[in-house]
């Protein structure tokens, strides 16, 4: 794709770009909405990427152009930019832009144009893949010699602040920090990292992805909610974040919350994945991959049963794949829709997407798109100059 995006370039400024950059989208593989809790995560990058053709300009001006959007190239002066004010996709990338000169970056302007691979809305994080690519390119461009975490950082301050959709930091690093053959283990405390062994197709296993097609983005309501929840609980509890909680006092913890009924079931489902989070990094690094797929179920009812963020789409992939043989399987991402995971023998891997198909069908639900996972590479330079590849 990246020569297509160049080529795009080209078409729309009359002019080749400095380089070509790609950042992926991304599936987390256990460690849901424990990143808002200072928590762990273990995300891995997808193939599927936002690929962006940047170059510098010194006149104050940003031109962002999408070739998977309507209309024409959008014009917007730095000066200009403030949080909020923009609910088009051009936030994304003009966020990156607007925290980067905010955190005292001496960015003057680029052209851009991209082209994503990562489906919207799907709980696959395009919207960072988006941010991450252009903070890469002016990394680069611009010579600012920030670190990946750094990056990371600030495009979530992008999309938190200049966007205005409160999430956590686990997207944007997976998305600039991911290795191919590996998950991420990410501590979102302090972002310190591990680059965990996931090979599957070497030990005859398969990871799916069932995007349900159920449109997530409606329900920042409830993200909210689950995240005001959580500081209450940790409030409740005396602790900084529920990742203080350890596995081992969560009993006496889930107590001393006496009958706060909703706290209860929220802070036992972030400190039980947690848990479940170390145990998969475990079993991992010790080659037992078969033996996380029990652990994969038990996260998808902690999310169904006590965070209550599941819906009768993403149920249903989970119960049918399991059914159909299915090692293990849990929705991923922020919940209510988006997609569900798959751990799989490759052998069961068409009787399982067969049968899954088939209850969509049954059940009247829109048909999913299946797709399988290779942990992919993280965000990168594709080309320089306008020359070469
Ligand atoms: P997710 O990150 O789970 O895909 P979000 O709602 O966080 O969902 O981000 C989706 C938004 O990102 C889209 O509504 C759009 O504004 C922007 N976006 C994603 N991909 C593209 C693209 N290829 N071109 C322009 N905007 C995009
Ligand atoms: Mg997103």
């Amino acid at each position: 794709m990246g020569q297509q995006v160049r080529d795009g370039f080209v078409e729309l400024y009359g002019t080749g770009p400095e380089g070509v950059w790609s950042a992926p989208g991304r599936v987390n593989l256990i460690g849901e909405h424990t990143d808002y809790n200072d928590g762990f995560v273990m995300p891995f990058a997808l193939p599927h990427t936002a690929v962006a053709a940047v170059s510098k300009r010194t006149d104050g001006v940003l031109r962002l152009h999408s070739a998977d959007v309507e209309g024409g190239v959008v014009e917007l002066r730095l000066d200009d930019l403030a949080p909020e004010t923009d609910r088009n996709w051009t936030a994304y990338p003009a966020g990156v832009v607007w925290a980067l000169r905010e955190a005292g970056h001496p960015v003057t302007g680029a052209d851009v144009h991209l082209a994503s691979t990562v489906p919207a809305g799907a709980g696959l994080s395009s919207s960072a893949a988006l941010e991450v690519v252009i903070a890469l390119a002016l990394n680069d461009l611009y010579e600012l010699g920030l670190q990946r975490w750094q990056l990371a950082r600030l495009c979530q301050r992008a999309e938190n602040v200049y966007v205005g959709a409160p999430t956590g930091i686990m997207d944007q690093t997976a998305s600039a920090c991911c290795e191919e053959g590996h998950a991420l283990f990410l501590d979102t405390r302090d972002l310190s990292q591990k680059q965990i062994p996931f090979d599957l197709a070497a030990e005859g296993l398969r990871l799916l992805v069932v995007d349900t097609r159920v449109k997530h983005a409606h329900n920042e309501g409830e993200y909210g909610k689950r995240r005001a929840g959580c500081e209450k609980g940790a409030a409740l509890l005396g602790v900084d974040a529920l990742r203080d909680v350890a596995y081992d006092d969560l009993d006496a913890a889930l107590a001393r919350l006496g009958d706060e009924e909703e706290i209860v079931r929220l802070v036992r489902h972030i400190v039980t994945e947690n848990h479940r989070v170390e145990r998969v990094v475990s079993l991992l690094e010790s080659g037992e991959t078969r033996a996380i797929g029990p652990v994969l179920v038990e996260g998808h009812a902690s999310l169904r049963d006590d965070f209550r963020i599941s819906c009768p789409e993403l149920d249903l992939v989970v119960d049918t794949a399991l059914a159909s043989g299915a090692l293990g399987a849990r929705m991923t991402g922020g919940g209510f829709g988006g997609s569900a995971i798959v751990l799989a023998e490759a052998a069961d891997v068409d009787t399982i997407t067969k049968a899954v198909q088939e209850a969509f069908a049954a059940a009247g639900f829109t048909a999913p798109r299946v797709f399988e996972a290779v942990p992919a590479a993280g965000a990168r330079r594709l080309s320089r100059g306008t020359s070469s590849r």
